[in-house]
């Protein structure tokens, strides 16, 4: 399975090189999902600790319960895993304070995707 013991520097570029998959699984809430090495390498670092979790449960908010393992998937696992994948990036509208003036409208573009 390829688990590696605790204390043993494993970066997620070395679980990269090696083929394998990231699988988190929180403790307290029963939930688990399976990363490629890659797709976190690419947001958070690949000489990050493969075993580290990077991020809280979504359901619990705590790395508490968060426990990380890496595999070696086999042929066998193909069809069979499902990956947690990165999906669209959302693009966020923030709002700040201006003081309104005769120049106040100029700025203003149209945008299709406009919401409040
Ligand atoms: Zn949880």
């Amino acid at each position: 399975m390829g688990r590696r013991r605790t204390g043993e520097y494993f970066s997620l570029d070395d679980a990269i090189i090696q083929g394998q998959i990231v699988r988190v699984r929180c403790g307290a809430c029963r939930r688990a999902a399976n990363f490629l090495p890659e797709d976190l390498a690419a947001v958070y670092g690949g000489s990050r600790f493969a075993l580290e979790p990077l991020f809280p449960c979504s359901k619990c908010g705590t790395t508490d319960f968060v426990r990380v393992t890496t595999y070696s998937p086999e042929i066998a696992d193909f069809g069979r895993i499902t990956l947690r994948r990165p999906g669209p990036k959302k693009l966020v509208q923030t709002w700040e304070n201006e003081t309104f003036t005769e120049r106040s409208r100029s700025n203003y573009v149209p945008d299709g995707d406009f919401r409040f």
